[in-house]
């Protein structure tokens, strides 16, 4: 229990294999296919009306998916003064908690059709992260109900769109488990989720003056939440140089040791060498690589694969590439939805562009016309060193290795800095346990794919340019959400 934490179960979830589970989510989210659905500042004062943006559906920029009216400088201001601990019992904090993960659970079909409309994501995707978000509530409820510790006070929790529900439950969650009060700040790209998600911890009884929403930009929203001294902590998931930014702004602002906890960025790779079962592995490297258009902190990024089963394997892996289909995430057909907005594929143009001017694309096939779609990419490199920041999407590297070479290929990856992710497909016990000691990652997967940690039993986060730590869904994390943490536990 030590290494694991709390003693409880996980979210049953969906079964998408099972027909009755199916007709009822389709029923269920069937309303929600033309919901307009709104976000605004959720906030223990009067609010400063601002005007509405609309927010499109990145599979279809005619669908409009609802309104947001963002935070306005003089809504951050009253959160901040308006904002008070949790101080109910644990026990009765932990049990509100898990009223709202039920909430969460009896929303479901509302939940799954934002989660296609507003953040792209397929129904697997979909279930996975309402799965996850309702593990965290319950998870960390359990937990903070045996840790004897006070609250920090104040936690600003910035998360991305990426896992708009997930990440943004988790972060408030912890936070609120341990009795502090929350400033919420959504990404920009997925606000109706997360006002959505508040308004069910709400109605599960969360005070309102220890949970408020502020939906808005980064720079501005987020910037004064992380440059003001009556914050007492940030939980931040995003970019590692958004998290460099945050930190440089909490250095001038707060007290000095007001603790950072910030999950970042990935340059995820994955090593097959020729003792791998290649359907497995194949099968392994598109989940790794593709699921959820590669919009995934974990996702791979690199591919070795050892150059005795080269050929072979990517003609096994282009050929799967292949069958992909990619569409409407709300479509139970599509495998592959769209990037999250236009700018992503832009970047991506460029990037594939200049391989594709290099002759090193290894496969593409077509995208649909409309949205911002951009069709699962293999592009041959000589080494992880050839990419040089995150690729945030559907584009995978592919490099040869020897397998005498195998530890250069280890540095290499220790050498980008990053350190969340890895993948391993080998059926030698002493290489897997060699790749173990030697790779500086958070989470190392052997013989599976590298995505979808579960609340738990799988902690979740990096090293080096990837994050804080402590890990996220692990015994480790709530401590860092009160006055007197605990010392570090393993996991
Ligand atoms: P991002 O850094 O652009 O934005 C994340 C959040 O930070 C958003 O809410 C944004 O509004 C806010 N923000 C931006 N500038 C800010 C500023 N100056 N001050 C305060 N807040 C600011 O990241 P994104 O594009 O939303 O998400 C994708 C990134 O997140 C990728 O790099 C991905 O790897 C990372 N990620 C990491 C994990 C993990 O667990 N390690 C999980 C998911 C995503």
């Amino acid at each position: 229990p030590a290494l694991f934490g709390p003693e409880r179960r996980n979210s049953r979830g969906w079964d998408l294999a099972h027909a009755p589970d199916l007709a009822m989510i389709e029923a269920a989210r069937a309303p929600h296919r033309a919901t307009r659905f709104e976000a605004a500042p959720l906030i223990a004062g009067s609010t400063a009306p601002d005007a509405a943006a609309p927010v499109l559906n990145p599979a279809d920029p005619a669908d409009i998916v609802g309104h947001v009216r963002p935070a306005s400088a003089a809504d951050v201001e009253t959160a901040l003064a308006t904002a008070r601990p949790w101080t109910a019992p644990p026990a009765e904090r932990a049990a509100i908690l898990r009223r709202a993960a039920d909430l969460y659970e009896d929303h479901f079909g509302a939940i799954f059709a934002l989660l296609a409309r507003e953040a792209g994501k397929c129904l697997p995707d979909a279930v996975g992260e309402l799965r996850e978000a309702v593990d965290f509530l319950r998870y960390y409820a359990a937990q903070a109900e045996t840790l004897d510790a006070p609250p920090r006070g104040l936690f600003a929790c910035i998360s991305p769109w990426n896992f708009p529900l997930a990440i943004f439950t988790g972060q408030i969650s912890a936070a609120l488990a341990t009795g502090n009060a929350v400033l919420a700040k959504p990404a920009e790209q997925t606000p109706l989720i997360a006002h959505y998600a508040v308004r069910l911890l709400h109605a599960a009884g969360v005070p309102r003056d220890a949970l408020q929403l502020l939906p808005g930009d980064g720079e501005t929203v987020g910037a004064r939440l992380t440059s003001d001294a009556r914050v007492n902590g940030v939980a931040f998931t995003g970019a590692t140089e958004t998290a460099r930014i945050i930190a440089r702004a909490m250095a001038d602002h707060m007290a000095p040791g007001t603790p950072l906890i910030a999950e970042t960025g990935g340059l995820n790779a994955m090593v097959v060498d020729s003792t791998a079962l290649p359907e497995q592995a194949v099968r392994d490297v598109i989940a790794s690589a593709f699921q959820s258009a590669g919009q995934r902190c974990s996702a791979l990024r690199c591919l070795y694969v050892q150059q005795d089963i080269a050929d072979a394997f990517l003609t096994m892996l282009t050929g799967a590439m292949a069958e992909l289909r990619l569409g409407d995430p709300w479509d139970l057909s599509t495998d592959i939805g769209p990037l999250i907005e236009a700018a992503a594929l832009r970047d991506f143009s460029a990037h594939i562009a200049r391989a594709r001017a290099e002759t090193r694309v290894l496969w593409q096939a077509p995208a649909p016309g409309t949205g911002h779609f951009l069709s699962p990419t293999l592009i041959r490199v000589p080494g992880i060193a050839a990419l040089d920041r995150e690729i945030f999407g559907p584009v995978l590297h592919v490099a040869t290795f020897r397998a005498e070479d195998l530890d250069a290929v280890i540095d290499a990856i220790n050498a980008t800095g990053y350190g969340l992710t890895f993948g391993l497909h080998s059926r030698i016990d002493d290489r897997v346990q060699h790749a173990a000691e030697r790779l500086a990652v958070g989470n190392l997967y052997v013989n599976r794919n590298q995505i979808g940690a579960v609340v738990g039993s799988q902690p979740f986060g990096g090293e080096g340019l990837s994050g804080t730590g402590p890990k996220a869904g692990g015994p480790s994390y709530l401590p860092r959400f009160t006055a007197r943490p605990a010392p570090k536990i393993a996991g």
